[in-house]
């Protein structure tokens, strides 16, 4: 394994602001220009955005239930769950993910939707309390070590559930063979890293949280892995 510095976080919003930004955006969007890899990664992405949308249903409406999206990105699921009446706290280390959440929400939440209150900020310094907290596809930036206090963190945010995806350990194999198309050429400038369920539930447990239901999404090239704790 690899020895991580302590500036993964430093890296990533470097990347995010700039050829991250352009590549996720690409992958998030609709538009044509992408390859057959980030076709098949936008497929996967808005399966776990579908899944996460049908947990937070589960326990009912979501008519004016507080959700932090932390780490979201260009919004994909901070806008449907405006539109769906949540109160939503959006937000991301990256300026530039923030300012094109911001854009599309206006373009997309016309009528009377409660638009989210979009911040630039990253997940260690969010404070306040959440009804909900979902952290998507984010942990997969950090190593391990970082991402128990990560969890910690938005589990202290959290009154009632916390929804999280990350990589899983067990398809490591596997996605080794694909990591390198994810963060292809140039703009490796970020690398994925796994986390073992187990890890993850050491670290909910840590903090006296409880994994209730559990998906797994998967298409060619991503894999996710996707739970919703609750306290223990
Ligand atoms: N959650 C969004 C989604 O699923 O559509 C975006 C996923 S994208 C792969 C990862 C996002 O996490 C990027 O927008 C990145 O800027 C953000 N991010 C990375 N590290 C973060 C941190 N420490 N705090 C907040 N956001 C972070």
């Amino acid at each position: 394994a690899e020895e991580v510095g302590g500036d993964d976080k430093e890296v990533v919003k470097q990347y995010f602001n700039n050829s991250g930004f352009q590549r996720w955006k690409k992958i998030y969007g609709e538009t044509d220009d992408v390859n057959r890899v980030q076709l098949d990664i936008r497929l996967g992405h808005s399966k776990t955005i579908e899944n996460a949308i049908k947990m937070l249903q589960d326990e009912g409406s979501l008519s004016g239930v507080t959700v932090c999206d932390a780490g979201c990105g260009v919004g994909s699921l901070s806008i449907p769950l405006a539109k769906q009446g949540a109160i939503v706290s959006a937000s991301d280390i990256s300026a530039a993910m923030v300012a094109e959440a911001e854009k599309q929400a206006r373009e997309e939440l016309t009528n009377g939707a409660v638009m989210p209150k979009f911040e630039v900020k990253d997940l260690e310094s969010l404070d306040g309390k959440y009804d909900t907290v979902v952290c998507l596809d984010v942990l997969i930036h950090y190593p391990q070590n970082k991402a128990d206090g990560m969890i910690a963190r938005l589990a202290s945010l959290a009154q009632n559930r916390l929804i999280l995806s990350f990589a899983p350990k067990t398809l490591y194999y596997d996605l080794l063979k694909r990591v390198g198309e994810l963060f292809p050429g140039p703009s490796k400038a970020t690398r994925a890293y796994l986390h073992s369920e187990a890890d993850v539930e050491r670290a909910l447990r840590k903090v006296g949280w409880r994994i209730r239901k559990r998906g797994l999404i998967t298409t060619q090239f991503y894999f996710a892995r996707l739970v919703e704790a609750v306290p223990a």
